[in-house]
Parts: C-alpha cells; sequence; structure tokens
C-alpha cells in the first residue's frame, strides 16, 4: 500500500517518504541503540505524520537519512561589546522565539541580562536548529543551566561546584620597595595592594618603610578538584615596620582588626597617595628640592609623576580649594574639630570650598603649581592647628569589634596567631 501511494506522489514527496521510510526502518533495524537516536527518528516521523510536505529536505541530517546517529550541535559563543542574547542566538541560527522562551526561563534567567564582553555561553543546538540547553559559567564556581522541556518552555537552574580553600603563607623583607618585597615572596599584584591597604592607616608604603622591615601574609587558595583556580581573601598578616609589628586579623565581616579586636582602620590614611606612584619611595635623603631643607619642612613631600590622584586622608569638609603663587593649587580639609589636613601643588583641584569629601576620594591630581622645581604632592597635618609629622603622629583610636563578636573574634585571632607563628617558624628552620 504504501508503495502504491508512493508513486503517484509529485517527486519532492517521493524523496520525503523515502526518507521517513528510510527512519521507519533504521527504527526498526536499531534494537539497543542509545535512546536519542529513538528520539531524533521518532520525532522525524511525527512531522511526516503531520505533513510530508514541511520538512525541509536541507535540514534533514545526512547521518540520519543513512542510519547514523543525529549529532547535536555544541557552540561555545564568546561574548562581544554590545551584544545581547537576541544577537547572540540570530548569529547561532536560533529564532527570535527561542530568545522570548529563554528569556521566560524563571528569575534565574534575568542572569542573561547580565551579560559582559568576554563571557562565555555554550549552546547545544540540534539539527533542526533549536536550542536544547545553554550554560553560562557566570564566575568561577557557578553556571547558569537552561535547558529546554517536553512542553517546549525552558527552565533554569544554578549548578555551583564545591570549592576548597587552603590555606597558603609566605614572608618577606624589605630592601628596596614593598612593591618589589612582594613580588619577591610570590604575592599578586592584587595581594600586595591588600596588604598595602590593611596597614595603609598605620604605615606609610610611600615614605615610611626602611631596609629590615619585612612582612608575613597567610591567605586562602581556592581549588576545584585539586586544581589552583584563584587566590582568595587575605586571613592574617604581620608587618614589622621600624621595628614595630603590626598584626591585622580577618574576622568573618570582611573587616581586619588587631589580634585585641581593635579595627585597623584608622580616621585617618597614613599617606594620602597609593604608594605604588611614588617615585622616590625608598631614599634616604629627602632634601625639599627648593629650600634645600628638611628639619624646617612642615609637612612631607611625595614626588609623583604628574596627574597622579590624591587622597583625601579622613572624612571631613574642604575649607579651602584655591590657588597662589606659592602653594599652587591647594586643598585643605578639616576633620571634625581637631584636625586639619592639607594638600598643596596640585595639576587641578577636583573639589570645591565647601563640599564634604569621604576618606580615599580624590581631591585633585599631583603636579607642580606654585614654587616648586618638579610635580610632588605636599602634604600637612595639623592637630589644633599646631603642625604635626603626619608619619609619626599618633591616629584617633580606632573603632573595636562589636561587643557580640568579641568572643568569636578572639578563638579565630588565636588560631590566626599560632598559625603566623608555626608559618614563621617553618619558614626560619628552612633558612
Ligand atoms: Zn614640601
Amino acid at each position: 500500500m504504501i508503495k502504491k501511494t508512493f508513486k503517484n506522489m509529485p517527486k519532492p514527496h517521493r524523496w520525503v517518504m523515502s526518507a521517513v521510510a528510510g527512519c521507519m526502518l533504521i527504527l526498526f533495524l536499531l534494537p539497543s541503540e542509545p535512546v536519542s537516536a529513538y528520539k531524533n527518528s521518532a520525532s522525524i516521523l511525527e512531522v511526516g505524520k503531520r505533513y510530508a510536505l514541511e520538512v525541509n529536505f536541507n535540514n534533514l541530517p545526512v547521518e540520519n537519512i543513512s542510519g547514523l546517529e543525529e549529532i547535536n550541535e555544541a557552540k561555545s559563543v564568546v561574548v562581544k561589546k554590545g551584544d545581547n542574547l537576541a544577537m547572540i542566538f540570530k548569529r547561532s541560527g536560533l529564532s527570535p522565539q527561542q530568545t522570548y522562551r529563554v528569556s521566560k526561563a524563571g528569575k534565574l534567567a534575568k542572569k542573561l541580562l547580565k551579560i559582559m564582553p568576554g563571557d562565555v555561553l555554550e549552546l547545544q543546538i540540534d539539527p533542526q536548529s533549536q536550542l536544547i540547553s545553554l550554560q553560562y559559567p557566570f564566575s568561577s564556581t557557578d553556571t547558569l543551566v537552561v535547558t529546554k522541556s517536553e512542553d517546549n518552555t525552558f527552565t533554569s537552574k544554578i549548578e555551583t561546584i564545591e570549592v576548597d580553600a587552603r590555606l597558603n603563607y609566605t614572608q618577606g623583607d624589605v630592601t628596596s620597595s614593598f612593591w618589589n618585597a612582594g613580588l619577591k615572596a610570590n604575592l599578586t599584584d592584587n595581594q600586595i595592594m591588600q596588604v598595602a591597604g590593611i596597614f595603609g592607616w598605620d604605615i606609610d608604603f610611600a615614605l615610611g618603610l626602611r631596609a629590615g622591615d619585612s612582612f608575613y601574609v597567610m591567605f586562602e587558595e581556592h581549588y576545584i578538584n585539586g586544581e589552583f583556580i584563584e587566590n582568595g581573601d587575605i586571613v592574617a598578616a604581620q608587618f614589622v615596620n621600624h621595628g614595630e609589628a603590626f598584626t591585622a586579623i580577618r574576622y568573618d565581616d570582611g573587616n581586619f582588626y588587631t589580634p585585641e579586636g581593635n579595627s585597623m582602620r584608622k580616621s585617618f590614611l597614613r599617606a594620602p597617595v597609593n604608594f605604588r606612584y611614588i617615585s622616590s619611595s625608598f631614599k634616604k635623603n629627602r632634601i625639599h628640592p627648593v629650600t634645600k631643607r628638611l628639619k624646617a619642612h612642615r609637612g612631607v613631600d611625595y614626588a609623583a609623576d604628574r596627574g597622579t590622584p590624591v587622597m583625601a586622608a579622613g572624612d571631613g569638609k574642604v575649607i579651602k580649594a584655591a590657588y597662589d603663587k606659592y602653594n599652587g593649587h591647594h586643598v585643605f580639609i578639616q576633620h571634625g574639630e581637631k584636625y586639619v589636613t592639607k594638600y598643596l601643588h596640585f595639576t587641578k583641584r577636583t573639589v570645591k570650598r565647601g563640599q564634604t569629601v569621604k576618606q580615599g576620594q580624590v581631591i585633585g591630581t599631583v603636579g607642580s603649581s606654585g614654587r616648586v622645581t618638579g610635580p610632588h604632592l605636599h602634604y600637612e597635618f595639623l592637630v589644633n592647628g599646631v603642625h604635626r609629622n603626619p608619619r609619626t603622629v599618633n591616629l584617633p583610636k580606632a573603632e573595636p569589634i562589636a561587643n557580640k563578636e568579641k568572643v568569636k573574634f578572639t578563638d579565630i585571632a588565636a588560631i590566626r596567631l599560632q598559625q603566623l607563628n608555626n608559618n614563621k617558624r617553618v619558614m626560619l628552620a628552612m633558612n
């Protein structure tokens, strides 16, 4: 009967029916083939049943006709600048309807609105250009998985890989700059900046280091299936500056405290410029280039490239932002009743008189305006109207850890100190 109908059909119909018949044959000839082979054959049969003309002959995979298993296409798509999901789907040969359905795959799928250039999407596409699944690894441990259901809608979930955090330790001596010493101790750029950030309220990393200073850093490393993935948090660190040891322990709130539970953060940064920008970071002689005096100098000079950002040393209010021929462009900040900080010789001021500023906020850029020879920041620190050495002045007491956290913190601090000392001892024995 099939034969009879077949003969009466126009040619294209005959081809389709051949394919359909072939599929049927395959279906019966494959007794223990993978499930996917059955599924694919069945779907084509269904199309054939509905109306054979709807089958686009070119889209029928050759493998299917010749009896081999259909292969879904796996695509890795790198997100380009200005891309969105619709554009990526279009480039991958997927219809706008599929973009729409994927975008409706539940709350988690909203992550796809935040794809960034460089992100990678893994697409599984069947031979009919239908998306089967999408995977979007949006962090080193988390992947959004969007999967097609029976009813052609999509569902989403997040798969998370277990991360194993291991402790590592390093230490070093400062012989030139902290930057060089940090690199020599195998700290990353990021970790070096973090250490400087932790101790930046107590230690002037730009000008206040001395040969013989040393540091000890304990940090987490993240592993997945035994493979190193990334550095985690610094959990404890110590810096010995001019023979004085500063110790910082990280607590669960992400902040660092002294072993006694005082915050490492203070009302003032010891130096209002990032130490990396300071060109004369480890020079023994720091004579003022114009006055040639060191003792009578009422502030600290940080020689840095023109344009280097200068930060407010503490929260406060701008009481002066002006220009004159001696000080050049300058900014004065009042901090509470007692303290005033002064910043001179800017190329550019970025704050106005009367403005409130936050600690670390950029207030201007290093320059050589006024009576100076080269670009530098001249920084003064006044307590009750009296000039003090910004590098040695006692800074207001730090906020202690909250009372209800004290017991837990004390336990953590004791463990960290013990680990730190054990590591130091091991290193000493190795040398
Ligand atoms: Zn000066």
